[in-house]
């Protein structure tokens, strides 16, 4: 006897289709498994005949061959035990020949017979609909993530003996949650941030433009405050990027099970603790997702930006120029998007009361300079904006007016965005991120601007990338304004941003400008 049932795996951000194959032969029981199984995978039939005795339904008494196709790729995991036992329950008798066609099958089984939850559900639901399949059977706790995928009927089961009776046709197919009942969570809103109008203006840039930004400021300033409030002000996400999104964090488990599509920009905030692989992905043989790929569309936020290992650092580069990230292992290389805003914290000196005016700083300019570099030039060079976040005195505190809400601040951003798509003629290419070339042309400098600039980059010893980066906030700044060409009172805005250029030249090895503070 033979059968045959569909199945899927997680690779990296991929989902990739395995067949189960079940074959009984002979008259001698017992069961043999091939086609690269990982150690969970071998293990499963000792899962899959407890489950099937302890669902008191018949094993087969002949040997079982289970052949997981294609046999080159490696089979890692639990989610084959529901498709293995619907397969051996078929060879056993249980099903006839045509139920389990079309059909889609993932798992874990407990040694009782209940199906348990898997991660990746919803980037399974979606690649299985883009396959043309009509049904994926999947356990129960992942049936309100993956129902929000329309277009394919997915079913959640509890246990292996309801998988069965379902595909018999004696037991009834769970309803799913129905869509769009689900509420937004509250963000946080920028009005609750007193005072910091240079600091907020930044956001607002950073935002619109999807411009790389860096808060200088002593402790209790403010700068995770607004850091938090930054996912508020940017646009929503497109259609796409909400199944995108939420399939990322389906596949890191890390969806929120009341709210299973993220349609908002994700915000993540590791410790400075973390690791090189929890920063940028990794994993023993398998590539998971890593932090830079959780805020992918949305922010990652670093406080202390100096406390951070400097090898977790480094690695950043190249995916904020290009998007994505390579992960590879020993078995397999995996692709994962990490298009994120990387908002940095850091505080002005390690004692973090340099040119605080209620405060004096113990730091000597020797530690200072050695806290700077501590963050590596070519990382600092990607950072467009870079502001000072001041601490308020508690008359501040009191008496400053609250500000403007996220909303109204969003709407200006959606506008400066919309004025980017039309120019660069793709949805998810922003100011920060178009080509040199295309962005110069589009800031359209006349002889006053280029003069300016000229005189700006010298003053501050720009280098050439620091100049580059004035220009993409220039342009962002004008598309805020609505304007068509980039204007002085734009590139002089822009200077501004540049903080570390002020306090520290190109070189950022000169010596500290205990006079102006910071
Ligand atoms: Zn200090």
């Amino acid at each position: 006897m033979f059968t045959r049932l569909d199945s899927c795996s997680i690779l990296g951000m991929e989902v990739i289709q395995v067949e189960v194959e079940v074959n009984t032969s002979g008259s001698l029981p017992g069961i043999y498994m091939v086609g690269l199984p990982d150690a969970a995978v071998r293990e499963s039939y000792r899962r899959i005949k407890a489950a099937i005795a302890n669902s008191e339904l018949p094993f087969s008494h002949q040997l079982i061959t289970v052949n997981l196709a294609p046999a080159h790729l490696r089979k890692e995991g639990s989610n084959f035990d529901l498709p293995i036992a619907l397969a051996i329950l078929a060879v056993s008798g249980c099903l006839k020949a045509g139920e389990l066609e079309g059909r889609l099958a993932v798992g874990e089984l407990a040694l009782d017979g209940k199906v348990r939850g898997i991660r990746g559900a919803l980037a399974m639901a979606l690649w299985a609909r883009r396959k043309g399949r009509k049904e994926i059977i999947l356990p129960l706790p992942n049936l309100h993530e993956a129902a929000r995928i329309e277009g394919i009927t997915v079913t959640g089961v509890e246990s292996l003996r309801e998988a069965l009776e379902y595909l018999q046709g004696k037991a009834p197919r769970r309803e799913p949650v129905p869509a769009g009942c689900e509420e937004e969570a509250d963000e946080p809103c920028l009005s609750e941030v007193k005072g910091q109008l240079q600091a907020k203006r930044a956001l607002e840039i950073a935002a619109a433009g999807f411009h790389n930004l860096l808060l200088i400021g002593p402790p209790g300033s403010g700068k995770s405050m607004l850091a938090q409030r930054l996912p508020g002000v940017l646009p929503p996400l497109s259609g796409d990027e909400v199944l995108e999104v939420s399939s990322i964090h389906s596949v890191a488990g890390l969806l929120d099970p009341e709210r299973p599509l993220q349609r908002r920009p994700p915000l993540r905030t590791p410790h400075h603790s973390i690791s090189h692989a929890g920063l940028v992905g990794g994993g023993q043989q398998i590539p998971r997702p890593g932090e830079i790929t959780l805020s992918h569309r949305g922010v990652l936020f670093l406080d202390e930006l100096p406390e951070f290992r400097r090898d977790a650092l480094e690695v950043l580069r190249q995916p904020m120029e290009s998007g994505c990230v390579t992960i590879s292992r020993s078995l397999v290389c995996a692709n994962f998007p990490a298009r994120f805003l990387l908002v940095a914290g850091m505080n002005p000196c390690p004692c973090g009361f340099l040119g605080d005016p209620q405060r004096s700083c113990s730091c000597s300019p020797r530690t200072v300079r050695r806290y700077y570099n501590r963050v590596s030039g070519p990382l600092l060079d990607r950072i467009d904006l870079q502001v000072e976040v001041p601490r308020l005195s508690p008359r501040e505190l009191v008496e400053l007016p609250a500000g403007e809400t996220s909303l109204k601040i969003r709407e200006r951003v959606i506008a400066a965005r919309s004025r980017q798509v039309e120019r660069w003629g793709n949805a998810t290419v922003t100011n920060a991120h178009t080509t040199m070339g295309k962005l110069r042309a589009a800031c359209r400098l006349e002889e006053d601007e280029k003069r300016f600039m000229y005189t700006a980059a010298e003053r501050l010893g720009l280098t050439a990338r620091g100049f580059d980066r004035c220009l993409r906030v220039a342009r962002t700044i004008a598309d805020l304004a609505g304007r068509e060409r980039v204007a002085v009172a734009d590139l002089a805005e822009a200077v501004q941003y540049r903080s570390l250029e002020r306090l520290w030249g190109s070189s950022r090895m000169g010596e500290v400008d205990y006079g102006g503070g910071i």
